[in-house]
């Protein structure tokens, strides 16, 4: 028995789809979540229908956010996230916030703020986007978004531009 112990952090991740059956990829999406070494599911979302960012003439987009407790240091889980984004056939042709089969954004990782040149926490467009405040309020109302605001502060600022709860 090995007596190395690692520090669990709590993350948030952000998950969307508008390709290939949205609802199938963010359940699978789930399920490799859970089996990457180091990740264990807290909690998850509902799942929501947003209407897309960026480009209009792409389909809707299914979203949700998930809670995890991870031993991972944040590149190794956004390299993990980024090999499930792979595996479920996203493609990356260039054009930003175009249509994908797969988004997983690192959202928060405990309460860091972290400048990565290929990672940047708290999530850029976390106090913006009403497919991602929504959802998080849903598992964890009394967060703080560091060097923010409290999270029910930036809900209560954003509008739903479209954002509704799949049954
Ligand atoms: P957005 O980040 O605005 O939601 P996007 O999710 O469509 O856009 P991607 O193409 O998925 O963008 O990722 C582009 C790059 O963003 C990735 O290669 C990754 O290195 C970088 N990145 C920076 N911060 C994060 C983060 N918190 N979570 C995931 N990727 C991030
Ligand atoms: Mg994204
Ligand atoms: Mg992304």
């Amino acid at each position: 028995m090995n007596n190395i112990s690692c520090e669990l952090m709590t993350a948030y991740i952000g998950l969307g789809s508008n390709l290939e059956t949205p609802v199938a990829q963010i359940n699978s999406a789930r399920i490799a979540i859970t089996q990457i070494e180091g990740v264990q599911e807290l909690a998850f979302s509902s799942l929501y229908h947003s209407l897309p960012m960026g480009p209009q003439d792409q389909p809707d987009y299914v979203n949700a956010v998930m809670a995890i407790s991870t031993s991972l240091e944040p590149l190794e889980l956004l390299s993990s996230l980024q090999a499930i984004e792979n595996a479920q056939g996203r493609v990356r042709i260039g054009e930003r916030w175009g249509a994908r089969t797969l988004d997983l954004d690192i959202l928060l990782y405990g309460n860091a703020e972290l400048d990565f040149p290929d990672l940047k926490v708290p999530h850029v467009g976390i106090a913006e986007r009403s497919f991602v405040l929504y959802p998080l309020q849903e598992i964890a109302p009394d967060l703080w978004i560091p060097g923010k605001a409290a999270l029910a502060d930036l809900v209560s600022q954003c509008p739903l531009d479209g954002l509704r709860r799949l049954d």
